[in-house]
């Protein structure tokens, strides 16, 4: 309980100072809409650590940035962000993962036939995740090491389980995370220290605290029954593409998932540099890594066969993922790779 009104405390004093930061800033610089928020909500429940979330796509999806010959033939791209410095991300002195090792709970109906909650769909997500660590993109996370607290850089893909509906379709955040201890309670999986795990919804699904109007997904951590979890829930941005995807043509013909992976990044780059959300890497505002290049995508864009944009390439497969912190002893900047920006 004590803990619980330093948290409450915390909230709203964060809460105050992002305000405050934030109409400072626009009145500084003009700033993405996405960018520079302040992303820690109140928990829902007393036992559910504050929860930091992944924004919703303000400028809502197939808004395209025109730019220069450099970055796309067509003259266009999907949002570049800014070129500048961001944050800074300051160091709370508590825990960071140095690999984190992922487990999924595909949870709801992934067997329909909308072309996006599918098998397939399942797959490009377990893919992503089995190549993107070590990728000079994922390895901008080591930047965020602190002393004796290293960060690989390198993703272990751990498996994963489906629940079609165990708790029903409409969930709350307690319910994202007794569906997840339920998953490790039954032994569909590992019990893992250095685990974190996704609870992924299909379509099907709603997330009653947010999902597809506050956010696309968050990420947490909470002492439960089963011990100490890293937990994060994304939902499928099918469900809302206007609101959590940035191109309705995707690079792997599934906008919904393509879009579903980019949030998993930003989740996963958030919970290997702030584990606990709330005494790792996060700015003045409460921002955390991937919060402060939210929806913005660079200028190494290239356009795949069916025209939609991408910027990385593992495992044979392209993707569209958002920026990630680039931090420096001096400055922190959102780019793709140490010298992509
Ligand atoms: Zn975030």
């Amino acid at each position: 309980m004590r803990r619980y009104l330093q948290l409450l405390l915390a909230a709203v004093v964060l809460l105050t100072v992002a305000g405050f930061a934030s109409s400072a800033y626009a009145q500084e610089r003009e700033i993405d809409p996405n960018m520079d928020r302040g992303d820690r909500t109140l928990p829902q429940d007393s036992e559910i650590l504050p929860k930091v979330i992944h924004r919703i796509n303000l400028r809502g999806a197939d808004s395209f940035d025109k730019v220069g010959s450099e970055v796309s033939a067509t003259g266009f791209a999907a949002p570049t962000g800014g070129t500048g410095t961001v944050g800074p991300l300051r160091y709370h002195n508590g825990p960071l993962m140095n690999t984190p090792v992922v487990y999924i709970v595909f949870y709801g109906n992934w067997n329909q036939t909308n072309g996006s909650d599918t098998a397939a769909g399942q797959q490009l997500i377990r893919d992503y995740l089995h190549n993107v660590g070590g990728s000079p993109y994922f390895r901008l996370n080591s930047t965020l090491a602190a002393s004796g607290q290293p960060i690989s850089g390198n993703v272990t893909y751990g498996g994963d389980t489906t629940d079609t509906g165990s708790l029903g379709l409409s969930l709350s955040d307690t319910s994202v995370l007794t569906a997840i201890t339920n998953s490790i309670s039954a032994g569909k999986l590992p019990n893992d220290p250095n685990g974190v795990y996704f609870l992924i919804s299909a379509t099907n699904v709603a997330e009653t605290s947010g999902f597809c109007s506050q956010y696309c997904g968050f990420h947490t951590a909470s002492n439960t029954g089963v011990g100490h979890i890293r937990w994060s829930f994304v939902g499928n941005a099918n469900r809302c593409l206007n609101g959590c995807a940035v191109q309705t043509t995707s690079p792997n013909g599934n906008a919904g998932i393509d879009a579903t992976i980019s949030v998993i990044s930003h989740e996963l780059a958030e919970t290997v540099t702030d584990p606990d959300a709330g005494n790792g890497w996060f700015s003045r505002s409460g921002a955390e890594n991937g919060d402060l290049c939210n929806f913005t995508f660079g200028h190494a864009q290239f356009q795949t066969s069916n025209g939609s944009f991408a910027n990385l390439t593992v495992g044979g497969k392209n993707y569209l993922v958002q920026r990630l912190i680039l931090h420096t002893s001096t400055n922190d900047h959102c780019m793709m790779s140490s010298t992509q920006n």
